[in-house]
């Protein structure tokens, strides 16, 4: 089976109180859906608070970015084994956000990709197309680049245990969202470039979608058979919203066969 999944992304927003705030509405629900995988991301200087606040809630923890680079002489960067030592186990990698405004390219995701599996963390690799790209048919062979440079650098065995996110930047942070259709379109290409390289490793690989998920469009986009879960920004702010969407994958285990 693969496990339902739905990651928080806080992105650059909290404070001490806001976030305490948020928590104590979030934990009490939260911890009640027991057969979703439920991942919070706040922003670096949070996730001591979030660690003590998640202890024994089944909940996990995960970064927003990680360096490339296991230590040294790199002014600002967060290394691997810094997020496990503050209870992180997932890691997202190559969001848009930090490829659009920070300049990562697909060699560098790949290299971030490796370090969180050097530390055991599991990487959230985080791959889609631009509108322009959609709009010219690009869609398929953008994404394909983002998830083979990873293999291609690493091997195939590097997506074993880890996790594929798909978001179409144009549907980030904007209120557009895939359509259900188009959303399984791509995940089932994503299963099927994976399958072609590992069957094994692309039935359980988890994909989940990202761009506007909303407790009113998650029901239809989890029901797609390639849609193992989200990664979800905006909503996961707002503790209903984000209660009710991850109430909604309660049930959706993916049978493997
Ligand atoms: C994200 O941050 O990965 C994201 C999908 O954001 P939003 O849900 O706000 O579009």
């Amino acid at each position: 089976m693969r496990t339902p999944l739905v990651i928080g992304n806080w992105k650059m927003n909290g404070s001490l109180a806001t976030n305490a705030a948020l928590l104590d509405e979030l934990l009490p629900a939260l911890t009640g859906i027991n057969d979703v995988r439920i991942v919070l991301c706040p922003s670096f200087p949070y996730l001591s608070q979030l660690s003590e606040r998640l202890v024994d809630t089944g909940i996990g923890l995960g970064a927003q970015t990680l360096s490339q680079f296991p230590a040294g002489a790199y002014t600002g960067e967060v290394s691997a084994t810094m997020l496990t030592d503050l209870g992180c186990h997932y890691v997202l990698v190559g969001h848009s956000e930090r490829r659009q405004l920070f300049g990562e390219r697909d060699a560098d995701t790949a290299q971030k990709f490796a370090a969180a599996k050097s530390a055991g963390l599991v990487p959230v690799l985080c791959v889609g197309e631009t509108l322009a790209e959609r709009q010219a048919g690009q869609t398929e062979a953008v994404v394909a680049h983002q998830v083979q440079t990873v293999i291609d650098t690493l091997g195939i065995e590097a997506l074993r245990d880890s996790v594929i996110a798909y978001e179409p930047v144009w549907a980030i942070g904007t209120g557009e969202t895939a359509t259900p259709g188009q959303a399984q379109a791509v995940h089932a290409f994503i299963r099927g470039l994976v399958a072609e390289q590992c069957a094994e490793i692309a039935k359980t690989l988890p994909l989940l979608y990202g761009g506007s998920v909303k407790a009113d469009n998650a029901a239809e986009l989890f029901a797609q058979p390639d849609v193992d879960g989200g990664l979800v920004g905006g909503a996961s702010l707002d503790a209903r919203a984000f209660i009710r969407i991850c109430a909604t994958l309660s049930g959706h285990s993916r049978s493997l066969a």
